[in-house]
């Protein structure tokens, strides 16, 4: 189940953030106030209940301050690489008022949890055998959680995955600096070690398995297959060679042991706003691009990529033009050689030269293996438990709305799994 590959000598593989020594956590430790209702932890998707961890690192105790962090957030290794905290908990400290500097809640969480993941077994332990058997699709971080949750609850589960390898974008979509050393994997191998969690790889809703199917054979179905469609352009010459897709450029970058082989332009234009753009632009930076331009078409403010991710690209040389709306691809000798763009307020058009365009303007749900599910604005409609229009199937994490975060994935997948023990604890 390991990466074949990422070299870790390559900068694309390298530690985008290298952990604290323990001296520096200590000291980043003891600047916390231990706020009484912190609004840390209100800021925090999953709730983590941020100064009793903290405290735990700052008295010595790191196997309690892990499992604080892992009894809310089972994913908090990741969440700790890929959150941005900039806009949640970091955001909400206190501290930012006084020295305009918060605590580095999210280097604190990095050093509990690679603390104890690097040295103790799974900490929990599964409840008496529940009655009711649950089905999972989708091996990311929704689908795991719910599926850690419903172990640890006590139920016996079966993940459909049609990648061959588990983990969602953790392992296919996030820039492998943020998940360096093969991280995902090693995480999904701890989450599983709790037992009662059954994963079948290359097996897809709609092709291999369908709902109905579920339903027949399951108590409960978990529906988190994310947003597996990619938007288009909806611009003539999509198809020309050199315009890809960003998540399919990412996902093969994460799979490789060297990168040497993969095609990447001089020239690239990365069209697009988020964390995608920003992942996707960086990466063809280090491949060797020579001119990188991330092309958005509102202005700073309303880009999902945050200002701190934004700066981030800049330090690798990537250049931000906003208010840049796609009008035309531009073809020479059958292949892309540039994207024309109208300005969003001047309404004045300029073209940017490129080999290689990286589209980057959104996933979306693609709805076909969830039929009979409610669906709006390409969505499975849910409840605040996760319940679906239809009885004893449940969703969450991208596939539903709300915030496309890792972190709110894992909170949809742990909410989903009590609210289906508690509706199979009063229906068997
Ligand atoms: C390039 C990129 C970078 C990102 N960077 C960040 C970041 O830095 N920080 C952050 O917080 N968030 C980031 N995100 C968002 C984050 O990755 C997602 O919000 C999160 O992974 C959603 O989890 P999920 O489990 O809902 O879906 P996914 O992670 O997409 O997992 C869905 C799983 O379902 C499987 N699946 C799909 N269809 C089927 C089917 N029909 N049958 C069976 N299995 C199926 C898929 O193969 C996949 O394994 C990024 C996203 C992208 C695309
Ligand atoms: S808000 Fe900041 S200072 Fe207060 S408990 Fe949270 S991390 Fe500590």
């Amino acid at each position: 189940m390991s990466n074949p590959t990422n070299s870790p000598t390559h900068a694309l593989y390298a530690d985008a953030h290298p952990p604290l020594t323990p001296a520096q956590a200590l000291v980043e430790a003891d600047r916390c106030y231990f706020c009484h209702d912190a609004p840390c932890v209100e800021a925090c998707p999953t709730g983590i209940d941020v100064p009793r961890f903290i405290r735990g690192i700052a008295t010595g105790n790191l196997r309690g301050a892990a499992i604080t962090i892992l009894e809310e957030n089972i994913f908090g290794g990741t969440c700790a690489r890929v959150c941005p905290t900039e806009v949640l908990c970091e955001h909400a400290c206190v501290r930012n008022a006084e020295e305009d500097r918060p605590i580095r809640i999210g280097a604190l969480q990095r050093h509990a949890t690679d603390w104890l993941m690097d040295r103790d077994p799974m900490p929990f332990v599964r409840a008496a055998p529940a009655p009711g058997r649950v089905a999972i699709v989708g091996a990311g971080p929704a689908g795991l959680s719910c599926a850690h949750r419903l172990a640890l609850l006590g139920h016996d589960v079966l993940v459909f995955e049609a990648k061959p390898k588990p983990g969602g974008l953790n392992e296919y979509g996030i820039a492998a600096y943020k998940m360096a050393d093969d991280f995902a994997q090693r995480e999904v191998a701890f989450i599983l070690s709790v037992g009662g969690i059954e994963v079948e790889y290359d097996c897809r809703l709609g092709e291999d398995i369908t709902l109905a199917e579920l339903r027949r054979d399951h108590d409960a179905v978990f529906l988190a297959c994310g947003q597996a469609g990619v938007r288009a352009l909806a611009l003539e010459g999509e198809a020309l060679p050199g315009v890809v897709d960003a998540v399919s450029f990412i996902a093969t970058l994460r799979q490789v042991a060297d990168p040497a082989g993969i095609p990447v332009g001089r020239r690239v234009v990365v069209i697009g706003g988020g964390n995608t753009a920003i992942d996707a632009a960086v990466q063809a930076t280090l491949l060797g691009a020579e001119d990188v331009t991330i092309a958005y078409r509102r202005g700073p403010d309303t880009m999902s990529a945050t200002a701190k991710e934004q700066a981030w690209a800049r330090g690798h040389g990537v250049r931000i033009l906003h208010w840049a709306r796609p009008a035309a691809l531009v073809e020479t000798n059958g292949a892309i050689a540039g994207v024309m763009f109208q300005h969003a307020r001047t309404g004045e058009h300029f073209t940017l030269a490129a080999d290689m365009v990286l589209k980057a303007v959104g996933q979306i749900l693609v709805p076909e293996p969830a039929e009979g599910v409610a669906v709006a604005a390409a969505r499975i409609m849910v409840d605040a438990d996760g319940r679906t229009s239809l009885p004893g199937v449940y969703a969450g994490g991208d596939c539903t709305p709300g915030l496309d975060l890792t972190v709110q994935a894992v909170q949809d997948g742990k909410r989903a799994a009590e609210a289906i023990h508690r509706d199979l604890s009063g229906v068997i």
